[in-house]
Formats: structure tokens, C-alpha cells, sequence
């Protein structure tokens, strides 16, 4: 086991070396030494157990060191840790790809296995692209997107995140320039109306001649600013795709394997997509991997063109430890625990969130599914509201103006409770 020298040498040494996500190494921000985590709970060096509210980005459904996955690692380790997957093929591959099929949205039939979600995008896009071409029409490149929307950080990915939050400044001379349109207006509760989509149509019938495909986070935009749509857009986009010839990428990287309260997010719109990327909780929140799925349609237009094969092939594709803890990941949502979970803890989260709209600082308190989000009218100071989170017993990572959780679906009542009250705690504090 690997032990910090002491707590205050490993801190110093990673606030001098070690780049933490959206950091700088001249100004670095405080970081928190976890030493282990299980369930719901994670553990601080000085012993201090905080309740996980981030489920470490959408990822730990199950929570943390779960005997099951625990236990398919091992097995699996115990067989073969890697080996290339050119040329090559193994069983965690071949039945997680048949239990990912078997689940996901009808008309998908084909799997791409990436190495994290960016690069599950990447792929999306370049199948989008490579279709396009192979069908005599590579002036079909660009793409459309809804404003507010995340991604991922790679750079086909980034040039598709809300161009204002999303980066495109810094690096406006290398991104493609794609089409966005407004972010859709009308929430998943109210009445839907027509003209939500008109903007988005005008984009399409403007410039479906040169649009390869639509790539949007279906119902649930994460990290882009933690909107909810109505799913009356979601049907729409799917419909606008077909009638404008255009490829339909659905990016439940957040949102797949139950977290909205259907296994798919596309599920409250009854659609599919032509391409699907998956990710963040595949495997539990244990290792890192992606994928992309496509329907015998896409996969076959792809293997009738020039290039005739998909221009894809990472060192690391379907890492067998990593395929091994997502089909026993996957067999758990199978069993469908989360059907009763994330109800649940969308009632509570709606319930003991609502009273936070009474503090003046508060711009919005929004629950959908198992997230909850507390919009504030100004931008959180990170590191002091961190220390105060962590003062009441809770991991939760704000971000911009937003207070947002995303619990393990094993969270408990009282779980739940200490996250909510902590969240109020902050409101007040901050008001
Ligand atoms: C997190 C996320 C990504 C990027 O995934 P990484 O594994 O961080 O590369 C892409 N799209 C959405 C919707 C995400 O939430």
C-alpha cells in the first residue's frame, strides 16, 4: 500500500508538481488527501469521513469499494491485465459490448471501446465525418450543437462545449467552427411549445448541406451549467435530423445507466440516436473507459468508403480490467436497484432543496432525477466554500455559480440529509 511520507510533505509535494483539473501550478488551489473510500464515504488522512455527493463526477454509482467490482478486478487481474486489441479479442471485451447492446436504445449494433469520454466524442465525431464521406458527401463536416452544453476537453470535443464557458477563446485559431444554437429554453415540466425549435431549425435548413451531424447531451446538459430541457426538443432534434439528412449523436456520457431516472436520458424523448457515447459511470467509477455505439446503418456506410475502416485504434482499447468491472457494473444496473434508488432520492433531493430558494443569493434550485442543482447569482469562491463543505461533512465540488450533487445511487436518507442541510448550510452562509 502507498502512504504519503506525511500528510503535509504529499501536500506540498502536489501543490508544487501535480496539475489537478482546471489548476495552475503558480496559484494552486487547496486539495484534500483522500485515503480511502468506501460506500458513500470518503475517507480524509486525518480519519474525517465525508458523504460523496459528486459519486466522483457522475462515475461511482454503486459507491466505492464495492465487493462486487472489488471481486471482478481481481478475477480478472488474475487472468490478463491488458493485451493490444489489434488483431486481438478476449472475453471482457466480447460480453460487455453484448451486454452494452442488449441495453442501450434500439438500432444500436455496433461498439467502439475508448479510453475516456473526450476521446468516446472524438470517435463520434470522426464516425460522423467518415459516414459523410463514404456516401459521396464529405462537404457534410460541420457540425450542430445547442449552446451550454459540455463535451469533453480533447479538441474536436471542446470545439462542440458552449463556445462562451467552453474554452473557445483560448483557442479560437485551432478549433473548427461549428453552429450553435440557443440553448432550449423550456424545462422538462413545462408545457411544450413549437417554437422552442425554431432557431434550432433555422440553423438546419440554413446550412444541412454542409452539416455532418447534431451532437447534443440529451434532456440533461452537465457540466456546461447543469440545465434540464424539455424532452419535446429531444424529439425534435431526432426528427430535424432525419428530415435534414443529418447523423444524430447522443452524448449520455453523464447521463447513461440510470441517472435521470431512465437507463438513457434519450429514453423521456423515445428516441435513439444514430451514435452514442457512453462513459463516466461504465464501470462504477472504477477505471477509465468510454464508449461509442452506432447503428448497422452508420458501421456499414463507414466500411463502404474509400478509406473503408474507422481511423480509430488507442493503445488501451477495451482494457480488460476496465471491460471486466463495467459488465459486472452494468450486470448490477441490470438488476435495476436504481429503478426504486434514484426516485427516491429525486423526491428527497426536490423536498430538502426547495427551501433554499428563499436566500437572497440563490438564483434557481433545480432537481432532476438523482441531481440536484442550486444555482447562485454569483460566482462561488471554490476554495473557501470547499473548506466550509468539508467542515460539515460533505464532498462537494462547486463550480461557476452552481452547487450541484450527483449521489452514488446507494446513498441512504440520512446521506442525503447531511448533503442537503450542508448545501443549505452554504446558501445561508453565502447570502
Ligand atoms: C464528462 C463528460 C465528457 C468527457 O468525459 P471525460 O471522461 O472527462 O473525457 C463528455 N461529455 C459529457 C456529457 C460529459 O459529462
Amino acid at each position: 500500500m502507498i502512504e504519503f511520507q506525511t500528510v503535509q510533505d504529499g501536500l506540498a509535494f502536489d501543490a508544487r508538481h501535480i496539475w489537478h483539473p482546471y489548476t495552475s501550478l503558480r496559484n494552486p488551489l487547496p486539495t484534500y488527501p483522500v485515503v480511502s473510500a468506501t460506500g458513500t464515504k470518503l475517507t480524509l488522512a486525518d480519519g474525517t469521513e465525508l458523504v460523496d455527493g459528486m459519486a466522483s463526477w457522475w462515475s461511482a454509482i454503486h459507491g466505492y469499494n464495492h465487493p462486487r467490482l472489488n471481486q471482478a478486478l481481481v478475477d480478472q487481474a488474475s487472468q490478463m491485465s491488458h493485451v493490444m486489441f489489434g488483431g486481438i479479442t478476449h472475453p471482457p471485451a466480447v460480453q460487455l459490448a453484448r451486454q452494452l447492446l442488449a441495453m442501450a436504445p434500439e438500432g444500436l449494433d455496433a461498439v467502439f471501446f475508448a479510453d475516456s469520454g473526450s476521446v468516446a466524442v472524438e470517435v463520434a465525431i470522426k464516425m460522423a465525418l467518415q459516414y459523410q464521406t463514404s456516401r459521396g458527401k464529405p462537404e457534410k463536416s460541420r457540425l450542430l450543437t445547442i449552446r451550454q452544453g459540455y463535451h469533453g476537453d480533447t479538441f474536436a470535443a471542446m470545439a462542440v462545449c458552449d463556445p462562451v464557458n467552453g474554452m473557445h477563446g483560448l483557442f479560437q485559431s485551432v478549433l473548427p467552427h461549428h453552429l450553435f444554437a440557443p440553448a432550449p429554453q423550456l424545462k422538462p415540466e413545462d408545457t411544450w411549445q413549437d417554437v422552442e425549435l425554431d432557431a434550432f431549425e433555422s440553423l438546419l435548413a440554413a446550412h444541412h448541406q454542409e452539416l455532418a451531424a447534431i451532437i447534443l447531451e440529451p434532456i440533461v446538459q452537465g457540466a456546461g451549467g447543469m440545465r434540464f430541457y424539455h424532452p419535446g426538443f429531444l424529439a425534435g432534434a431526432r426528427r430535424l435530423a432525419d428530415a435534414y439528412d443529418v447523423l444524430l449523436i447522443a452524448d449520455e456520457i453523464a447521463t447513461g445507466f440510470g441517472r435521470t431516472g431512465r437507463l438513457f436520458a434519450c429514453e423521456h424523448a423515445n428516441i435513439s440516436p444514430d451514435i452514442l457515447c457512453v462513459g463516466k459511470a461504465l464501470t462504477g467509477g472504477y477505471m477509465t473507459l468510454a464508449a461509442t455505439l452506432a447503428s448497422r446503418h452508420v458501421a456499414d456506410t463507414i466500411g463502404q468508403g474509400e478509406a473503408s475502416v474507422l481511423m480509430h485504434g488507442p493503445t488501451f482499447m477495451a482494457n480488460p480490467l476496465a471491460c471486466a468491472v463495467a459488465c459486472e457494473s452494468l450486470a448490477m444496473v441490470a438488476e435495476g436497484h436504481w429503478q426504486q434508488d434514484v426516485p427516491r432520492i429525486e423526491a428527497q433531493l426536490k423536498r430538502e432543496l426547495a427551501p433554499c430558494r428563499a436566500y437572497e443569493q440563490v438564483a434557481d434550485v433545480r432537481v432532476f432525477g438523482a441531481i440536484g442543482v442550486v444555482e447562485m447569482k454569483t460566482p462561488i469562491d471554490v476554495a473557501k466554500a470547499q473548506a466550509f463543505l468539508v467542515k460539515q461533512g460533505v464532498w462537494i465540488r462547486p463550480f461557476g455559480t452552481l452547487l450541484y450533487i450527483m449521489p452514488p445511487y446507494i446513498a441512504t436518507e440520512q446521506d442525503i440529509q447531511q448533503l442537503t442541510q450542508a448545501i443549505a448550510a452554504f446558501c445561508q452562509h453565502f447570502a
